[in-house]
């Protein structure tokens, strides 16, 4: 008798929760029911990575952390360093008495792109020039092993805003100003999660630990805000609303992705972050949305102007709104505080509390982080691995966009011929990796003087790779007037375009190529024949210059394999790629987007020439 006492008092309890044999539903119910008011508040605090020691975790049963805005655990970390931080924040989240794993977040928007030695791929406008969901679904699996090969399981992309006006800072990450590309492009989910199997609509899906959980954002109308000031507000009607700006929401919800990220931006001037109609209603109530809401990074901070000046108050509208999880409350144990007593004074009810963490947690179990809840080495091989870099390079082919060829139809310069005798390359976007990944490339800002920012292939070393051996290739960033004309070049390649920036820091009034882009097409264009490719986060008034030059390439924000570039100047593929966004003809027309009454574009959207491969 002893013996069997033994036996059953020794046997570790059976807890339903943990039994992956168990349906989602059934232990996301049994642990909520384990659950106290602290632990699920714990759940529902996102903290940034700085504070994010195993400890305090543990301390506050922290549900998720984040690198914000490409916080690094140390500059140039590798895949095994990025691990083993998260690692380590796993066993502190693991040590507490539930053992809930945490869920760790990144922005990883144009592949992993705060990591060194990453494969970045062409920025969300390049992609949506492509037309080409299979492609971008393809980036989204590639994407997902290198962020799985960090030990990171969740990333706050895609960003599916329609950016109206491209005097927004953050235009280039979006696919296009019409829904319908963007809405098209939202296979990036599925790619970065895995294919729903069942048509469960609004259900969370991630298949399994080489897949991670996507963020669907800024919900909604962040591409839509007064003169594309970042964070303002989006005054439109309902309607408007409705057709422009939520579309792309319907097509992932059925992709079953697995968060959405609220909007720093207003609609009408209530602010998304406080708008319980929107959030709740429409997005979880109506469109059956069942994977988490997160805010914005101090989002609920901000409901307010300025931020932070009744945090109780904004805390209240936030959650009330139906946010689940919030991104770093400043500071989290001031908000931690303050919901505790909310939810004890009855101000905040239980069930709003007990729908956030149940949603959190459906996100947890259905993703399978509780089974495994660490890094798998066997993926660190995934980061920047050359089959990336091939996907990488066809990406930046397909989202080239030829704009003009030749000074007639009759005379066109693209392709140019491999044996070209001298090339010159010049522009100050020729050999700089910083400025051909853009924002959102190591650092939030990105690298504009940095041009061993990571490891890549700049456009002028791809140019170099592919030409002829017979042929020269000169290059000088800044060309002297008298070499230009003095030396005889038989070409010119220009690569211009404008300076890294991200969010608020790239709104900008009057989207002209910043000097001396301008003065070295001038210079270059007047003596040789010349192809000026722009590397852009968005159209830019090239009105003055277009005459001169000979044939012109938006390039976009191509990322790191420049050779794509090279592959279709000199034409071993031929040009695909359509505009998706209007081309303007000056900063003064903006907004102006397809369908507008008064259309008056330089080149229309959907617009580019094409050029078949040469044999
Ligand atoms: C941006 C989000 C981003 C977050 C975390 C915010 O400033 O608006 O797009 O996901 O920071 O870095």
């Amino acid at each position: 008798l002893l013996v069997l006492c033994f036996a059953v008092l020794g046997r570790a309890e059976y807890l339903k929760y943990k039994d992956p044999k168990q349906p989602v539903a059934v232990r996301v119910k049994d642990l909520l029911s384990r659950m106290t008011l602290a632990e699920k508040i714990g759940q529902m605090t996102q903290i940034e990575r700085e504070n994010a020691t195993a400890e305090q975790i543990s301390k506050y049963f922290i549900g998720s952390v984040l690198s914000g805005g490409g916080s690094v655990p140390s500059p140039q970390a590798s895949a095994q360093a990025w691990a083993s931080m998260v690692d380590g924040m796993q066993k502190g989240a693991l040590s507490t008495r539930l053992g809930i794993p945490i869920i760790y977040g990144i922005d990883a928007v144009h592949g992993h792109n705060n990591v060194y030695k990453a494969t970045i791929f062409p920025h969300n406008i390049g992609l949506g020039a492509t037309r080409d969901p299979d492609l971008v679904k393809r980036i989204g699996e590639a994407t997902a092993l290198e962020v799985r090969a960090t030990g990171i399981p969740y990333v706050f992309a895609p960003c599916v805003a329609v950016c109206r006006d491209p005097r927004w800072g953050r235009c280039y990450e979006s696919y296009s100003e019409d829904p319908k590309v963007v809405q098209s492009l939202t296979t990036l989910i599925s790619g970065l999660q895995g294919d729903v199997p069942s048509n469960d609509v609004g259900r969370p899906y991630v298949g399994g630990s080489k897949k991670v959980a996507a963020c669907a954002k800024h919900y909604v109308g962040d591409g839509g805000t007064f003169m594309g000031i970042n964070e303002n507000n989006t005054i439109i009607d309902t309607r408007g609303l409705m057709t422009i700006h939520m579309p792309p929401y319907y097509n992932s919800v059925i992709r079953g992705v697995s968060t959405v990220m609220v909007s720093y931006s207003s609609w009408n001037g209530v602010k998304m972050h406080a708008n319980h109609h929107l959030v709740t209603d429409f997005l979880k109530n109506k469109l059956r949305f069942r994977g988490f809401v997160i805010s914005d990074w101090q989002g609920i901070d901000r409901i307010t102007s300025p931020p932070h000046k009744n945090y109780s108050y904004s805390i209240e509208a936030g959650i009330g709104a139906g946010i689940d999880m919030i991104m770093v409350p400043y500071t989290y144990t001031e908000f931690i505080d303050d919901l505790t007593s909310q939810v004890e004074n009855k101000i905040i009810p239980m069930s709003r509390i007990d729908d956030a963490v149940y949603r959190i947690l459906r996100v947890k179990f259905t993703m399978g982080l509780f089974e495994s809840p660490f890094s798998d080495p066997s993926l660190a091989g995934e980061l920047g691995k050359q089959e990336h870099r091939e996907l990488a390079r066809e990406a930046v082919r397909k989202s080239l966009v030829l704009l003009k060829n030749g000074k007639s139809a009759y005379s066109p310069v693209l392709p140019l011929p491999k044996k070209a005798g001298k090339i010159l390359v010049a522009g100050s976007h020729a050999d700089n990796l910083g400025r051909q990944c853009g924002g959102w490339t190591i650092t939030w800002q990105g690298q504009a003087g940095n041009e061993n920012v990571t490891a890549g292939t700049t456009i002028l070393s791809a140019i170099k790779a592919t030409v002829d051996p017979s042929t020269t290739v000169v290059y000088s960033e800044s060309p002297d007037s008298s070499v230009v004309a003095g030396d005889k070049y038989d070409y010119a390649i220009v690569v211009v375009g404008e300076a890294p920036y991200a969010e608020g820091f790239g709104d900008n009034l009057n989207l002209t190529i910043p000097e001396p882009g301008p003065s070295v097409i001038q210079t270059v264009c007047k003596s040789i024949k010349c192809v000026v490719v722009l590397i852009s986060g968005r159209p830019l008034v090239v009105g003055p210059y277009i005459g001169g030059i000979d044939a012109f390439v938006a390039a976009w924000l191509p990322g790191t394999e420049g050779q794509g570039v090279a592959d279709v100047l000199f034409g071993d593929y031929g040009f695909t790629g359509k505009l998706s966004r209007t081309w303007f003809k000056s900063a003064d027309q903006l907004p102006m987007n397809v369908g507008d009454a008064h259309y008056d574009p330089l080149f229309p959207f959907g617009f580019g020439l094409t050029t078949e491969a040469q044999k």
